[in-house]
């Protein structure tokens, strides 16, 4: 935990103000008593209404003070500590939109989630918490302990007894219940992944009937969790009631023991009453330090699971010196590439080398699981090469700048995304700066102006949480609108025409052809009708590549290819 307080410099000040005021506010707290003791012994006994108006006066006077301190040192903790959440998050979030698509494997987007909301909410509490307690339970504790013994050393023997039967009591608690917070975490990890699956998954658990196995799922989980809360809970609740029962039993042995001695003239009424305050104010600040030691742990289980996001060194990472491209615009090489996934066997692509060049249409074929999708996934970085290396523009991709690479690219992913918004928000996401006709150009080329001119709001249609609402081949052309207003030197089409009518993908590649006339083209498909007009095809099989060409070639020199081309024509056929 002790790592994450460095996100707390920033507010030093305010800490510090803080700490000032809960020092004084205890001040006012230890002195209290005594007035009351004064009071009682000279006002009261003495008949002195005057002192006793004059003493009364102060009393409020710095029982008021104290109440001022302890409003503004709330108010300042309550900054304090949702300020140092927000940094967190926000750093957090910076953080892991660096991550390469391996550690988001490695640490789970549920988990990601909920590490940077409610562990982050866990570590905030305790450091509300802290910055209450850090002052005022100690000095309670020892000032109040100093003026018991200046009211009454011998009856303050009390304590000797009284305290360690207390912190026994707490260590009894407190070991028993610490380890179960750490499994907490894990259960709450656990709970939102089964809800993110079913959710996201919503239509595939309809369709498949799978609802009650959904709820069994969630149930158990959900179930897990509240147990081992409950178990936690019903440790931690014992803590109360054995408190004041220790706090009890004290005041009664004071006000016993105080009784004898006041019956001895060793002692006067006021200061017992003052005796018995400190009594609690030195059991209260022993009590409140329990508690910090319940959420400790806790919350040094989050700061673990915050920690080991924040350590995580993404895999990628822009080079010391990046360099720049030598002036070519579009150069694509991939020379002799193997690619290997963190833990798999085999590698997903074995000694690929071949070379795109602006103008150009360079088709990539194969049957699922080729490594299609791996293989375009090197070239904006989203994994690292294990062998040989991709080369844009004559450079290394591990020698540019992840942005200045990024720029040179308009990735189309297997898996159209749209984010929540306008039509026009969405297509702008390739290009901040895009004006109106940029926009409705690249729906033009994408073949999308048709159908978004007929939603009711045009560009100003407002596309669902994940884009829901509009149909797989309408978002796949949104998407390819997105990478098209950017004019990028290199188009990636990861399958992004298998969703398309045979039409609409002839109409858009004519269109593309026009537009993309000096950028380099790479197109991933299925269909041999979508690359058959392309310059280069590369055919892959099992991650290495089986033949290369255009159609003509290789239907004269590549069985596989030869074997795709005959088994989609017999089904047209039959179709
Ligand atoms: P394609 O796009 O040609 O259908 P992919 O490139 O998606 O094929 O997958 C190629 C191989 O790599 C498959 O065998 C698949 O199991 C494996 N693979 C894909 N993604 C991952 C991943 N994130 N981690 C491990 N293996 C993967
Ligand atoms: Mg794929």
């Amino acid at each position: 935990m002790k790592k994450l307080f460095r996100y707390l410099k920033p507010y030093r000040f305010p800490i510090g103000f803080v700490l000032i005021l809960i020092f004084l506010q205890s001040l006012s707290d230890l002195y209290l008593p005594t007035l009351l003791a004064d009071i009682v012994d000279h006002g009261i006994v003495l008949g002195d209404t005057p002192y006793i108006w004059r003493i009364g006066g102060l009393m409020l006077l710095v029982a008021a003070f104290g109440a001022i301190c302890s409003v503004a040192a709330g108010y300042l903790s309550s900054r304090v500590s949702a300020g140092f959440g927000m940094r967190l998050r926000g750093e957090m979030f910076r953080h892991v939109e660096n991550f390469s698509l391996q550690e988001f494997d490695k640490i789970g987007t549920a988990s990601l989630i909920t590490r940077t909301t409610n562990d982050i909410t866990q570590v905030q509490q305790v450091l509300t918490m802290m910055l209450r307690m850090m002052i005022s339970a100690p000095m309670l504790c020892i000032g109040g302990i100093l003026m018991a013994v200046s009211k009454d050393a011998k009856l303050s023997l009390i304590f000797v007894a009284v305290i360690p039967i207390l912190a026994l009591a707490i260590f009894t608690i407190v070991s028993r219940g610490m380890p179960l917070f750490k499994a907490l975490q894990k259960k709450l990890d656990r709970l939102n992944l089964v809800l993110r699956e079913s959710l996201t998954g919503i239509r595939v658990v309809r369709s498949f009937n799978r609802i009650e196995h959904e709820k069994r799922r969630f149930g158990e989980a959900n179930r897990d969790l509240t147990d081992t809360a409950t178990k936690v809970n019903r440790i931690m609740a014992a803590m109360m009631p054995v408190m004041m029962l220790i706090m009890n039993f004290s005041s009664i042995a004071i006000i016993w023991f105080g009784s004898i001695r006041i019956d001895n003239n060793h002692m006067q009424v006021g200061d017992l009453m003052a005796f018995l305050q400190y009594a609690m104010q030195i059991l209260f600040s022993l009590m409140m330090v329990s508690m910090m030691f319940v959420m400790i742990p806790r919350a040094s289980a989050s700061a673990t699971r915050i920690n080991e996001v924040l350590d995580t060194v993404p895999d990628i990472s822009d080079p010391a010196e990046p360099k720049r491209g030598d002036g070519r615009r579009g150069w694509l090489a991939f020379e002799n590439v193997t690619f290997h996934y963190p833990g798999a066997e085999k590698p997903a692509l074995e000694r690929i080398s071949f070379e795109a060049r602006p103008g150009e249409v360079t088709a990539i074929i194969g049957g699922t699981g080729s490594g299609k999708s791996t293989l375009v996934s090197l070239i904006p970085r989203f994994y690292d090469v294990t062998e040989g290396s991709v080369r844009i523009d004559g450079v290394d991709v591990r020698e540019l700048s992840q942005a200045e690479l990024r720029a040179k690219i308009g990735y189309v992913p297997q898996q159209a995304v749209l984010f929540s918004g306008s039509i026009a928000e969405n297509i702008r996401y390739g290009k901040e700066d895009a004006t109106d006709e940029e926009i409705t150009h690249a729906a033009e080329v994408a073949q999308a102006a048709d159908f978004i001119s007929e939603m009711k709001d045009g560009y100003d249609s407002v596309i669902a949480q994940g884009g829901t609402n509009v149909s797989g081949g309408q978002k796949q052309r949104l998407s390819i609108a997105r990478a098209l207003v950017r004019h990028p030197e290199i188009y990636v089409f990861d399958d992004s025409f298998s969703a398309l009518d045979f039409k609409t993908d002839a109409k858009l590649r004519a269109a593309m052809r026009r537009e993309t006339t000096e950028a380099t083209v790479l197109i991933v498909a299925q269909r041999v009708s979508t690359v058959m007009d392309a310059d280069r095809i590369v055919v892959l099989e099992d991650g290495a590549i089986a033949g290369m060409g255009t159609h003509r070639e290789l239907m004269e020199s590549s069985q596989v290819y030869r074997e795709i081309v005959a088994s989609q024509l017999a089904e047209e056929e039959i179709a």
